[in-house]
């Protein structure tokens, strides 16, 4: 899959995306994420991009036109027919959950845009954003951090992304339930011993009991999956 990112700050997305499991398969050529600057965009002689909004108020509004010709050159750059999508990371999007990172996960192409400021220009949502995507009902001062949110839910859900032991099926959420508990050495830590059927090689048995763990906790931490 390949991932673009239209951002003021690409060095924000670098520093996390170039790191760990998802730095590793970019490295392994799983994945292709390309951080695009659209202030390289602007036609201004001092590389601006934001304005005042019209009808006033407060703060700066990113611009329509270097936006636009950022988005060109990455879309010329994708073939005909591969499958794409573009996402505006905002406040006002659907909250983004793990089915939706399934949906995208499926895609050739995602480029994801960016706000900084007070946002960007509405025509631009109007003229190339496919869907609005959150995350979460609080406000940020940018879509970077978002940016990087989305394309960790999308990226380690790609096959190849994680190793058999970093394996996403059953975890958290994914199953519909949240995970069970799990420990590892040392046996005794602050006085508490690991659960006793951990302990024994009875698989039936450790199956039941996380099964029921997890159960348990998704009830009282999130009875709203159940
Ligand atoms: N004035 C905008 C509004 O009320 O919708 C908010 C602008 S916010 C300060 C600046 C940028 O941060 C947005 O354009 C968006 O890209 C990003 N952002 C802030 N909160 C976000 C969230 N919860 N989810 C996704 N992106 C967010």
């Amino acid at each position: 899959m390949k991932i673009d990112i239209l951002t003021l700050f690409p060095d924000m997305i670098n520093a996390v995306l170039n790191e760990s499991i998802i730095g590793r398969a970019v490295d392994a050529g799983i994945l292709e994420i390309n951080a695009h600057n659209i202030r390289d965009y602007s036609t201004d002689k001092h590389r601006r991009v934001d304005d005042t909004p019209y009808g006033g108020g407060m703060g700066m509004l990113m611009a329509a036109p270097p936006i636009y010709s950022c988005y060109k050159a990455v879309r010329n750059n994708i073939a005909n027919g591969a499958k794409t999508k573009v996402v505006y990371m905002s406040p006002q999007g659907k909250v983004l959950t793990q089915s939706k990172a399934k949906e995208l996960s499926e895609l050739d192409n995602l480029i994801i845009l960016c706000g900084h400021y007070e946002g960007i220009d509405e025509r631009i949502i109007e003229t190339i954003v496919d869907e609005e995507i959150s995350v979460g009902d609080y406000v940020l001062t940018g879509g970077e951090l978002p940016a990087c949110i989305l394309v960790d839910s999308v990226s380690r859900l790609i096959p190849g992304v994680l190793s058999d032991s970093e394996c996403h099926e059953i975890e958290s959420i994914s199953c519909g339930m949240l995970e069970y508990p799990q420990y590892t050495r040392p046996l005794v830590f602050e006085g508490k011993e690991v659960p006793a059927v951990l302990q024994g090689g009875n698989h039936k048995e450790i199956e039941k009991w996380r099964y029921k763990q997890a159960v348990e906790r998704t009830k009282k931490k999130r009875p709203d999956l159940i």
